[in-house]
């Protein structure tokens, strides 16, 4: 099963599909995520504050898979925001990791109220040319922080992770994205089992006319809508059914009527709230 490639705007490239380990327990992470390269993920998404990154470290060891052929994110934390904290933190995280450099590396939160986000981007910036990660983007960003980064530095990020599901679809930030070449990366694709996407109708009936799983369904709409997507799941069978998302296709009415769920509803914090 080949994964689709996107192109992001420092001429790299990343796969769409992916694996997300929040909330992966740390000590079943490298038995988790060797699961997932099995199966056949190349692209692994951790941060700093889940815990986990020297399980992937591991999982990536023991695999023996060759470092160009996957794709590793890791992010910076909020208390870690500044110049020669944001530097210690990549460091400590390549050390867990025990990589020489990650492919992507983001800010996890704004943290506005710090005011230091732009001071951390900077500092991103130059972790880019030192060779620590290969791309650099943000994560919770609103339009505003984005104006911000953008005007004080040389660097359109490459990426914004964000919530987005079919009930809170992310539009506006989807279109100033494609505007300025910044792709979008969606954290919480199915909701975070925190609302019954799998029960609503547009899901349900697009799943039973393909024959496959809700969770694919929802998979495949962020896939057929240029987003990148990883999803997680502990359980072995979930993380190869959320894999298998390639031999169908959404239909235009099916990616019409999955549009319609969209309601504006978060089921996590509004990064305004993150302290
Ligand atoms: P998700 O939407 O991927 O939901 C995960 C939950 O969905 C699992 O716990 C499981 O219960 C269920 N699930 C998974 N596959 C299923 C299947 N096939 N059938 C039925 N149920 C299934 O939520 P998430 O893990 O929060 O988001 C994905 C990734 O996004 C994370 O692992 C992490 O890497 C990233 N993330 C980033 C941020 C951020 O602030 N940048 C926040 C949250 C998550």
């Amino acid at each position: 099963m080949t994964v689709p490639t996107i192109s992001l705007n420092d001429g790299t490239t990343i796969p769409q599909l992916g694996f997300g380990v929040f909330k992966v327990d740390p000590d079943a992470t490298e038995r988790i995520v060797s699961d997932a390269l099995e199966v056949g993920y190349r692209h692994i998404d951790t941060a700093a504050i889940y815990g986990n990154e020297a399980g992937v470290g591991k999982a990536i060891a023991a695999s023996g898979i060759p470092r160009d052929e996957l794709y590793i994110t890791t992010k910076l934390y909020n208390n870690d925001h500044g110049t020669q904290s944001a530097i210690d933190a990549m460091d400590l995280s390549l050390e867990k990791l025990d990589l020489d450099y990650v492919n992507l590396y983001l800010i996890h939160w704004p943290r506005a109220d710090l005011d230091l986000y732009l001071d951390s981007w900077l500092t991103l910036e130059q972790l880019k040319a030192d060779g620590k990660t290969r791309s650099i983007g943000v994560s919770n960003f609103h339009r505003a922080h984005l104006d911000r980064i953008i005007a004080a530095s040389d660097t359109i990020p490459a990426v914004d992770q964000i919530e987005l599901h079919p009930a809170f679809a992310q539009r506006e930030l989807r279109q100033f994205g494609a505007e300025i070449g910044m792709q979008i990366e969606a954290w919480g694709p199915l909701g975070q089992g925190k609302y019954d996407l799998f029960g609503e109708t547009a899901i349900a009936a697009a799943a039973a006319a393909h024959g496959v799983s809700p969770a694919q369904v929802a998979i495949r709409w962020h896939i057929q809508n240029g987003i990148i997507v990883f999803p997680k799941s502990n359980s072995r069978e979930r993380v190869a059914q959320n894999f298998d998302v390639f031999g169908f296709e959404l239909t235009t009415e099916q990616m019409a009527s999955i549009d319609g769920l969209d309601r504006g509803q978060r089921v996590g914090a509004n990064p305004d709230d993150v302290p």
